[in-house]
């Protein structure tokens, strides 16, 4: 089914109806670092966005890391002594430790053990567990199943159907080019197998917020990735590190759609004006919400703000990974993951990004003093009264200011260092409200807008 995701013209109803497709489409999809799972993710992700798909070939080096083999898997399962299938792949793809070299043996109890994965203390779920540079297999299983199927005498019989072979690694890429060169980086990450928040969620968020910045006059250019997470990121790092030089900020759009409260993982330089553009957010749409200060453990905002590059990159989370009780188990599902949420998270990401959007930078072409608004048409004709209304008002606006106030204000303000966001924190108008003036006073050349 394909969609449109115009949040404009669909009703809501519609539109989580096709969450919800996409959702139960993408879930059952076997993805890791490398394989035909991530490919055939981007490929129906593509039905929503025009990702470009890249693909880097194994043994290609990215500074100190190798692109590894490409692997894949068609089956997989335990039989007991008696040929009874007691793991079974084809029930759930978090079965098998992801990166399970293929294996085919009957083995002991005793050794079989070894390969076995499973937390006592949530007996149902089954762990996410994965090795990508350490050759071995492994099964993963609720430690319920474990206690009821492994006590028996005799030999079991192993079967994991997987392959690992000269291949490629796999990013989706979609760039949406603003006015300005300046960059503003959107990172997801698609290795993960059947689990629902972390990161299904997360990739179908990203693809949503691309179509509705390509609907979208942009004052930036906007660099949507869906990468593998580690790996995919450090590769795709060292193939554009000229392009990546361009990017002044971003997120990394993970675990989304929960049902607990808003997170937001702050960037390394913790109190910049995109961390403060998302606590305003935050507020200002009544979410309930946790900061959490930037950690050296956590996603690819970890590798973009390394020393080379030192992006700030934040990360809004609905329920944040590490954070809640399913993480990386089985109960990470669509239980737990709702498509209400998933949209909820676009209006938050939406309206962070639409306010990073026009957090320009102007500067004043009247810098000596304060230029004559009056015979521009921008003073109001009749002086005397304490806060005067500008010509340039088409309507009154809220909150007890004028647009003279926005004028004036802008003129004082606007020096080529300090951008719109920052004005706004130190008058207390509203962002949009002086975006829109600042715009109007470029047509009367009192401003020029600096976004290069
Ligand atoms: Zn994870």
């Amino acid at each position: 089914m394909k969609t449109t995701f115009s949040h404009g013209n669909s009703c809501a109803t519609d539109l989580i109806a096709q969450i919800d497709a996409y959702l139960k489409r993408l879930f059952p999809i076997t993805r890791s670092i490398t394989g035909n799972g991530n490919r055939e993710t981007l490929r129906i992700l593509q039905e929503i966005v025009p990702l470009q798909i890249k693909e880097y070939p194994s043994g290609t080096k990215a500074y100190d890391w190798v692109i590894p083999k490409e692997w894949n898997i068609r089956d997989a399962w335990i039989k007991d002594p008696q040929g009874k299938k007691i793991v079974d792949f084809k029930r759930s793809n978090l079965h098998v430790v992801s990166y399970s070299v293929p294996v085919h043996k009957k083995i002991s109890l005793e050794e079989l053990k070894e390969h076995l994965h499973y937390l006592e203390k949530q007996p149902d779920a089954i762990p996410y567990r994965t090795s990508y540079y350490k050759e071995t297999w492994g099964f993963c299983l609720s430690y319920a199943d474990y206690q009821k199927y492994f006590n028996q005498d005799g030999q079991y019989e192993v079967c994991i159907d997987s392959e690992l072979k000269d291949g490629s690694l796999t990013i989706g890429e979609l760039i949406i080019k603003g006015k300005s060169s300046k960059e503003f980086l959107i990172s997801t990450y698609i290795c993960h197998p059947s689990l629902a928040n972390d990161n299904l969620s997360g990739m179908l968020l990203t693809a949503l917020i691309g179509k509705k910045l390509l609907e979208q006059e942009l004052n930036y250019t906007y660099r949507i990735l869906f990468v593998p997470e580690n790996i995919g990121a450090i590769v795709y790092l060292s193939k554009n590190e000229n392009a990546m030089k361009r990017v002044f900020g971003g997120f990394v759009v993970t675990t989304v759609a929960g049902p607990g409260k808003y997170g937001y993982k702050s960037t390394y330089l913790g109190n910049h004006w995109i961390d403060r553009i998302v606590e305003k957010s935050f507020n200002d749409m009544g979410c309930e919400y946790q900061i959490y200060p930037f950690d050296i453990h956590g996603s690819d905002e970890c590798r973009y703000s390394f020393p080379f590059f030192r992006i700030p990159v934040g990360t809004i989370c609905k329920d944040k990974y590490y954070e809640y009780d399913y993480y990386h188990t089985s109960l990470d599902d669509l239980d737990f993951v709702q498509p209400e949420n998933v949209l909820r998270s676009f209006d938050v990401y939406m309206r962070v990004l639409n306010s990073v959007d026009i957090n320009v930078t102007y500067e004043s072409l009247h810098p000596h003093c304060e230029p004559q608004l009056g015979k521009r048409g921008l003073y109001p004709l009749c002086g005397g009264h304490i806060r005067q209304k500008a010509a340039l008002a088409k309507n009154a606006l809220p909150q007890g200011f004028s647009n003279l106030d926005l004028i004036l204000w802008l003129l004082f303000y606007c020096d080529g260092e300090k951008n719109l966001f920052e004005i706004a924190e130190k008058t207390a108008l509203p962002l949009l409200e002086l975006y829109r003036t600042a715009e109007e006073l470029c047509k009367h050349t009192l401003l020029k807008k600096s976004i290069d």
